[in-house]
């Protein structure tokens, strides 16, 4: 009886360990995290386990105030301190004696880190989102890429950490009481007065003035800087594909950033892309399929007897052939079945799903002898009038005209 007592209580200490947030755990960063740093990661982890981004998960929900405590409590000095001192048991009984003003609702937190209403959409406002086109060449649309591009983003000043100021105080306007508007008199004529209401001059209908402006973003609270995204092509997305980056878009402390949208575009080719000398550079995408243009000497159309290999996308050989005897008429489209673009799929190649192909159509232009040497001239057309007439096609029969002029009647 003795032992079994003695493995509860072990349990239950178990228990009573892992119930108590290790603050600095929640919000990952390391003891020795600056202010900054316990921004960033709670700005982060916030957006990440909002209750509006995950409706009805509850661990989420969950996370979302273990991570608001262990900020409020880490990101004033004093509690922080007693924290660091006598941990969590430490910061309930500083809380019990009055200690520190702190927020109960990690909904209000949210709300005065971001402002507005403490919730995405609705109440809270959102920043407009940022479209940006990318220029794919047709190689990376056809193989898939996980690459990376930059943009100007506005980002929330460091220096200031958003408030513009240098010292962090910002003060109400006193031209308008921090209403951001003011009412004017205008005289019209002795004794009659217009009143207009206009935006106040002196801080510009913001109702705060900054006395010392930061350095950094000179009071603009933010900058923008050059920002490296990562981006992954699915293969065979479509030209106008856009991707979207919740809640990427410029950053400010007035409001909740919202999306940068990217559109996908195709790259015109460029022989500085194709430094491996790789014909895939010159393929045609419509859609699904592919298009080539090749180019065949009047005496291969006409005899056959010839091949061309071409290099794929994907530097595979994909080969024309023909044998001796078969013409190739100027102008024919051939159908490679299976050689076009790869059709996207959401779930890529997996067991499930195995990539579907367009097909490649390749035009055949055929190129006649600019000249020829006399013996040759002779050659060929003794050939043609030993044969002329025997066989082959009679163009003017063929054509549809008639024979002779139509007269009609009533002329
Ligand atoms: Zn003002
Ligand atoms: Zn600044």
């Amino acid at each position: 009886m003795w032992f079994r007592g003695a493995a509860l209580l072990l349990v239950a200490l178990v228990q009573i360990v892992l119930c108590v947030p290790e603050y600095y755990n929640v919000l990952g960063v390391s003891k020795s995290a600056s202010e900054k740093e316990l921004k960033s990661a709670y700005r982060q982890l916030s957006k990440k386990y909002h209750p509006d981004k995950n409706p009805g998960d509850t661990t989420a929900h969950d996370k979302f105030v273990e991570v608001s405590e262990a900020y409020d409590i880490l990101s004033d000095a004093e509690t922080r301190k007693v924290y660091d001192r006598y941990g969590y048991d430490g910061v309930q009984k500083h809380k019990q004696g009055g200690g520190g003003h702190h927020h109960h609702d990690p909904f209000d937190l949210f709300n005065s880190f971001f402002g507005g209403g403490g919730h995405f959409g609705g109440g809270q406002r959102k920043g407009p989102n940022v479209e940006v086109r990318v220029a794919i060449s047709l190689r990376d649309f056809y193989n898939g890429k996980t690459t990376e591009f930059q943009w100007e983003k506005q980002h929330i000043c460091e220096k200031c950490e958003g408030s513009g100021s240098a010292d962090g105080k910002v003060d109400v306007c006193t031209s308008c009481n921090g209403r951001g508007m003011k009412i004017v008199k205008h005289q019209l004529a002795p004794g009659m007065f217009q009143q207009i209401q206009t935006q106040c001059d002196v801080c510009g209908g913001r109702g705060q003035v900054i006395k010392h402006k930061c350095s950094v973003c000179n009071g603009a609270k933010v900058i923008r800087k050059a920002t490296t995204v990562p981006l992954t092509i699915a293969r065979g997305a479509l030209p106008g594909t856009r991707l979207a980056y919740e809640n990427e878009a410029d950053a400010s402390p007035d409001y909740v950033a919202g999306d940068l949208i990217v559109n996908l575009v195709e790259k015109e080719p460029s022989p500085e892309e194709n430094p491996d000398r790789l014909d895939g550079v010159f393929f045609r995408r419509k859609d699904n399929d592919l298009y080539w243009t090749e180019v065949l000497s009047l005496r291969e159309a006409w005899m056959g007897d010839w091949s061309r290999n071409l290099t794929h996308l994907d530097g595979r050989i994909v080969s024309l052939v023909r044998e001796r005897g078969q013409v190739v008429q100027p102008g024919h489209i051939e159908t490679v079945e299976g050689e076009g673009m790869p059709k996207f799929h959401e779930d890529g190649d997996s067991v499930y799903h195995q990539t579907e192909f367009g097909n490649l159509y390749v035009e055949y232009i055929v190129v006649l002898p600019d000249q020829m040497e006399s013996g040759m001239e002779k050659d060929f057309w003794a050939i043609w009038q030993k044969w002329k007439g025997k066989i082959g096609v009679d163009l003017h029969k063929d054509s549809g005209r008639p024979e002779k002029p139509i007269v009609h009647e009533e002329l």
